[in-house]
């Protein structure tokens, strides 16, 4: 797997837990607006530059989102990525988190 795909994997798994828990929506249907957040998300790592050598976008230098994008991204890892814990092995975590 790529990293790309790993990173892909990983925010559909943080959408899925944040719309899950906060829209009330059953697990693997998401609501349009996250729906939407999902195929931005999607979009913006297929365009990224980096490529394979990127880092985690929240550490990325370039930010690529728009800002209201922005703004729901960082909501959604902020309220799933500590439930990704559950989920995740404790390497993806740490990989996610590292400063
Ligand atoms: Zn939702």
């Amino acid at each position: 797997m790529t990293r790309i795909e790993k990173e892909k994997n990983i925010i559909n798994l943080m959408i899925n837990i944040y719309c899950n828990k906060k829209h009330r929506h059953k697990n693997g249907y998401l609501c349009n607006e996250c729906s939407e957040l999902l195929e931005y998300a999607n979009k913006r790592l297929d365009f990224c530059k980096f490529g394979e050598e990127k880092k985690f976008c929240s550490k990325c230098p370039i930010h690529c989102y728009k800002k209201d994008m922005r703004v729901k991204i960082k909501e959604v890892m902020k309220f799933s990525g500590p439930r990704l814990l559950f989920h995740e092995p404790i390497e993806v975590i740490k990989h996610i988190f590292e400063k």
